[in-house]
């Protein structure tokens, strides 16, 4: 197992000189001490070498260094500023890499403690730094890129319907994931991969503009019929992450910075339902901000979001094959639940409620990801009921529940929405209850 390469304090390079002076003079040089029965047997294994200088592992899980040999069987060694002694067959010694784990790499041991690698040792030990302490582990299990799917910067929902994103999977399946600030650590058998996909990188300049241009082509004329005229400001290279709505007379204004459509995590549809939400403002009934509040008579922020799955997603992929797009992508189990559930036997009304669904996680997602903030979950809802309407933005559960509520809502885009009547064209109770505004900023 172990081969002594060296003998002597400190003479490292002991028998290379002698060899040296050796060939010089000619004289036989004596072959270094025989390995004992012990050590011969084990040789094939052999994958380290102690020296002076070398780090090692004891019985005690103390890690030290080599300062010498007292004789060929018995290494001194430091560890933690005190001397130890031991014969070398109860040392283990330090290799560049064991198991795929080398010194550096991430770790996670049997107790899910994590930390970074920073001795391997040759029979599998670990030194590895956690909690602002060193500690030695018999079995540690190395990161790796994948497992059965999980991977860093995945969404995932934990037994808890917390979601979380992975911040990093191990070779024994153990996932660690972080909620809002908190990480914590499960097997990947406890977690379910959420169906919105992280590592994204956002849209591209091109995607974010044809985004716009198709809302655009269905709003310039609807906007037109109430005698405005609708400008949308695009503004790709700006690094602010937000849009704004503004209404002065007969103008419509949207400014839609690129930064939102760079974030991780939004998809195209996602990106529409905010370019939706803005539009929201502008056209999206009510009820409205309180007078004074805002600028001319906007719809307000609970609002615009209903309208905008409600109404404005639905026009805004109105002449795409929506069966077949969503047959292509990961919808989260619960959307597809209740969106079967609510469109029995329409499947193109099916396949669009997943696809606004699925849009409402993407904008959200992002929203949170951005903010730091938790994220929203489908089977979360938020159980707040306000004494009354709030026109501010709700938290990220209430909008994801008004999203939700949209899609869920089985008013088509034709039943128009009225400044004055909550009522008109959307769902409100009854029959409908599960596609009314939520209770959480609607009273
Ligand atoms: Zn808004």
């Amino acid at each position: 197992m172990i081969a002594v390469s060296s003998s002597g304090y400190a003479g490292a390079s002991a028998l290379g000189g002698l060899g040296a002076e050796a060939a010089v003079s000619g004289v036989p040089v004596a072959p270094p001490p025989a390995p004992s029965g012990a050590a011969m047997a084990g040789k094939q294994a052999c994958k380290g070498i102690i020296r002076v200088g070398s780090f090692v592992v004891d019985n005690n899980n103390y890690v030290g260094q080599v300062l010498g040999f007292s004789d060929e069987n018995t290494v001194s060694y430091k560890s933690r500023s005190a001397v130890y002694s031991a014969k070398l067959d109860e040392l283990r010694v330090e290799v560049p890499e064991i198991n795929g784990i080398k010194a550096r790499d991430l770790i996670i041991d049997p107790d899910d403690h994590i930390g970074a690698a920073i001795h391997v040792f040759e029979d599998g030990r670990v030194q590895f730094a956690f909690a602002s302490a060193l500690h030695v582990t018999t079995a540690a299990y190395g990161e790796v890129t994948d497992f059965r799917g999980f991977s860093s910067g995945r969404l995932v929902t934990d037994p808890g319907n917390n979601i979380g994103k992975v911040l990093h999977v191990f070779q024994n399946g153990r996932v660690q994931y972080q909620v809002g600030f908190t990480p914590y650590v499960l097997a990947s058998g406890d977690l379910a991969l959420n169906a919105v996909w992280y590592d994204k990188n956002g849209l591209t300049e091109e995607q974010f503009n044809s985004v716009i241009d198709r809302l655009e082509e269905i709003f310039t004329p609807v906007i037109r019929e109430k005698q405005g005229e609708l400008r949308i400001i695009r503004a790709w290279k700006t690094s602010q992450d937000m849009a704004a709505a503004v209404h002065f007379g007969n103008v419509y204004r949207l400014t839609l910075y690129g930064a939102m459509a760079r974030s991780p995590i939004i998809t195209e549809d996602g990106y529409a339902l905010i370019v939706c939400h803005e539009l929201g403002h502008l056209i999206g009934g009510f009820p409205k901000f309180m007078k004074g509040q805002m600028s001319d008579n906007l719809s307000n922020e609970g609002q615009s979001d209903y309208w905008a799955a409600l109404k404005c997603f639905r026009k805004f992929v109105e002449k795409d094959d929506n069966i077949a797009i969503m047959a292509a992508k990961p919808v989260d189990p619960y959307a597809k639940e209740q969106c079967e559930r609510t469109y029995q036997g329409r499947d193109t009304e099916t396949a669009v409620c997943k696809r606004s669904v699925m849009a409402g996680m993407s904008t959200l997602y992002s929203l949170a990801d951005s903010n730091f903030d938790r994220f929203p979950g489908l089977l979360t809802p938020d159980s707040y009921i306000t004494p009354a309407t709030v026109d501010t933005h709700p938290n990220l559960q209430c909008r994801l529940d008004t999203y939700f509520a949209g899609a869920l809502c089985d008013k088509s885009w034709n039943e128009e929405v009225s400044d004055t009547d909550h009522t008109s064209g959307t769902c409100n109770g009854g029959t409908y209850l599960e596609g009314s505004r939520p209770a959480c900023w609607f009273r």
